[in-house]
């Protein structure tokens, strides 16, 4: 099985090193900007034309969207607006414009509908202060050297990595990988490299094909599964969200920028700024670490694993910190699990936004109107059972599996009215093409509901 994959290394840049990424990422924005420029000019000009009752076919003639366009202009002037061009690798330029390529694109496919999701504004100039430096590499000498703590990219030469890149270098040694193209990128206030990469897989099957686990992530737990175990957050994460919240109250106090009085930041503040995002990156990493390793093992393991959508009841009850790192790892976890899946051979079923998994018991099957965040512990009324919370909810979404499978096979089991019927039928084609194999991933409706908002895509 051949998959793309990203491998990505922590750097250590000297001084000059560092210097000469600057130069590069620049170098990206300057084409990028000068690109945008040209293009806004003349859109602008043929919508002057318009008004003046040009014919189309004698207006001021458009220019390609394209990256081979783009580049084609770009060329043809870059010894006028950037006579230092030599000095930069050619794939600096070509980082710049091809986001600007993709972003023009984006833009357009937006608003014609061909591109779902929330609409794409038109791109915008990149600033030297809020763009990230990025510089992507797509041909030349791309290389990890045999000591696997260092790579070679081409005009920035041989750089260190922070930590060992051996996952990756075994692969290239063994020819079960190609590099296609190096990223170098700051961010969270530190360098990294990312390789995309040809990763030819082994087939994999699960541990236990026959095997379900539901998976109800949290914020006090890494995730609470439906075997009934309590994955605990990583080592030091507690600590490095405390830091966090310190951190943010320290910049609160100081001098910030704004941008009606014009007012600029101060020193302080941006330092203290600076300081925050590292923390941030730093909570983000420990918390990606910990789902990986969960996530590795669910998929290693079990045949078929069900994680919810979205957790609104956790949304309601956090204050923003907490939520939006609950967010985050929902997002994280539901990302990783696709792929994961796949890999591994097991199948990931997504439930509904709208599925109560927190409200319906695992027993009986009765549902509460209502459930207080207070409480942590499920009683219930019908049938007398007490679980915890969470693994209640667990054991309700490894539920979830048994209905998914009935409707993806003929008629649906049990409670079903003729409309649900038809709501699983309909389910079963909202797999994701192309992404997995057909029956890998699927949305499943909440139990007992019929309405048509019970169908939002999961992906
Ligand atoms: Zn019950």
């Amino acid at each position: 099985m051949k998959t793309i994959q990203a491998y990505r290394f922590a750097l250590d840049l000297n001084p000059g090193q560092e210097r000469a990424v600057l130069a590069h990422a620049g170098a990206a924005r300057v084409a990028h900007n000068w690109a945008l420029a040209r293009v806004k000019a003349v859109m602008d000009q043929r919508a002057a034309e318009r008004t003046y009752g040009v014919p189309d076919a004698l207006l001021t003639e458009s220019i390609s969207w394209t990256l081979a366009g783009l580049r084609k202009a770009w060329n043809a002037i870059k010894p006028d607006v950037a006579p230092w061009w030599a000095e930069v690798s050619k794939e600096a330029f070509n980082t710049g414009l091809d986001a600007l390529a993709r972003g023009l694109k984006n833009w357009a496919d937006s608003r014609t509908g061909k591109r779902k999701g929330r609409p794409v504004g038109f791109p915008r100039f990149k600033s030297r202060r809020r763009t990230t430096p990025s510089v992507r590499f797509t041909t030349g000498t791309i290389r990890v050297e045999p000591d696997r703590k260092h790579v070679v990219l081409p005009r920035l030469g041989r750089l260190k990595l922070h930590e060992s890149a051996r996952k990756l270098a075994r692969r290239l040694d063994n020819d079960t990988a190609r590099i296609m193209s190096a990223t170098v990128r700051r961010d969270g206030g530190r360098w990294h490299v990312s390789f995309t990469v040809e990763v030819e897989r082994a087939e994999r099957t699960p541990a236990r094909p026959d095997s379900v686990v539901g998976v109800d992530v949290g914020i006090k737990h890494l995730a609470v599964l439906s075997t009934g175990e309590l994955v605990d957050n990583p080592r030091h994460l507690v600590a490095a969200q405390a830091r966090l919240r310190a951190l943010g109250r320290a910049l609160s106090r100081r001098t910030g920028p704004d941008r009606r009085t014009d007012r600029r930041a101060s020193k302080r503040w941006g330092r203290a700024a600076a300081r925050l995002g590292r923390a941030h990156a730093r909570v983000t990493n420990l918390r990606r670490d910990g789902l990986h390793k969960l996530t590795t093992r669910l998929a290693r393991e079990h045949g078929t694993i069900v994680v919810e959508d979205l957790n609104v009841t956790g949304m309601l009850a956090n204050r923003r910190l907490a939520r939006h790192i609950a967010d985050a790892g929902f997002a994280e976890i539901r990302r990783q699990l696709d792929y994961k899946a796949t890999w591994n051979g097991s199948r990931l079923i997504v439930a509904d936004r709208w599925y109560p998994s927190s409200k319906t018991c695992s027993g009986c099957g009765a549902t509460k109107a209502k459930l207080a965040l207070s409480e942590r512990e499920y009683h219930c009324e019908a049938c007398g059972l007490i679980m915890d919370r969470d693994r209640n909810a667990a054991a309700n979404l490894a539920g979830l599996a048994a209905e998914f499978d009935t409707a993806g096979s003929g008629p649906v089991a049990a409670r079903g009215a003729d409309q649900k019927t038809r709501v699983h039928g309909q389910v079963a084609v909202k797999r994701e093409p192309g992404t997995t194999p057909v029956g890998q991933t699927g949305t499943v409706p909440p139990q007992g509901r019929t309405t048509n908002h019970a169908l939002t895509r999961a992906h």
